[in-house]
């Protein structure tokens, strides 16, 4: 793990016989410089992975355009769906601390995508790529099957709540299967080894039972005020978001474009 100083994001390392991955290097650039440099010292190397296609996961690339990249097969087209706010994202995260950049930003070339259950040769390791979407449609997990590592990308943190920015349904069914896992060590992409998922369970429980009961999505939030979880004051803001997202996916009705992870202009952090 190699633990960022802002967002409480870990980039990575994998290594295994002088081969080396480099996972989600960043955010800032001194970061990217600092992962890079640590690959050399440990081997050969081989490439970069992007766990999913979330703004803070994907500024590596044009960093260290050595390295062929690769991602989910379904990481372009996620990327392009949330272009605007990506863009919007970077911009900021620039701006705040004054990096200048010599071209715009570009979305990665993948030099090859993985599908869900490929395993993949690292050294003596044989990596499983899942595809655990919920947080992002595209998210991948790397599970290291002789340590029992599991690479968990954003789902599941310790400093998030975490974040049902896709869909609960595959969520949870990403939560299953992680579960059935021989999970030793799960390391998330922001925070500390977690396993916590009873924020899910509440979430769901409170939402359906709204939604039968014919309540509103302010009403819904209103249901779901009370419900305890960590750093409450600065994730207040994505809890609502989550319950409204898990509100519309659950056949509520509301206008899409004004609640929700999914509506028009938020940028979320
Ligand atoms: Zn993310």
């Amino acid at each position: 793990m190699l633990p960022s100083r802002a967002l409480a994001y870990n980039a990575g390392v994998l290594t295994s016989a002088g081969q080396v991955w480099l996972l989600d290097p960043g955010p800032h650039p001194d970061e990217s410089a600092r992962a890079a440099t640590l690959a050399v010292c440990l081997g050969s190397p081989v490439g970069l992975v992007l766990t999913h296609s979330h703004w803070d996961h994907i500024l590596g690339p044009e960093r260290l355009p050595a390295l062929p990249v690769y991602a989910h097969v379904r990481f372009a087209e996620t990327l392009t769906a949330h272009q605007v706010e990506t863009l919007a994202m970077i911009d900021r995260w620039e701006q705040r601390f004054g990096y200048v950049r010599a071209a715009p930003f570009r979305p990665p070339h993948l030099a090859a995508t993985f599908q869900d259950g490929q395993v993949f040769v690292l050294g003596d390791l044989a990596l499983t790529l899942l595809h655990i979407p919920g947080h992002a449609a595209d998210q991948v997990a790397i599970f290291v099957p002789t340590s029992g590592l599991l690479w968990a990308a954003d789902t599941l943190s310790d400093t998030e709540i975490p974040l049902v920015s896709h869909r609960l349904d595959a969520y949870e069914l990403t939560l299953a299967r992680i579960a059935a896992l021989p999970i030793q060590a799960l390391v998330p992409g922001h925070g500390a080894p977690t396993t916590d998922r009873a924020y899910l369970d509440e979430v769901r429980r409170r939402v359906v039972r709204a939604i039968s009961a014919g309540a509103s999505v302010a009403e819904t939030v209103a249901a779901c005020a009370t419900m305890v979880f960590r750093s409450p004051l600065a994730n207040a803001g994505a809890h609502r978001l989550n319950v409204e997202s898990v509100y519309l996916e659950f056949g509520g009705e509301a206008d899409a474009t004004q609640v929700g992870w999914a509506q028009d202009g938020l940028i979320d952090e």
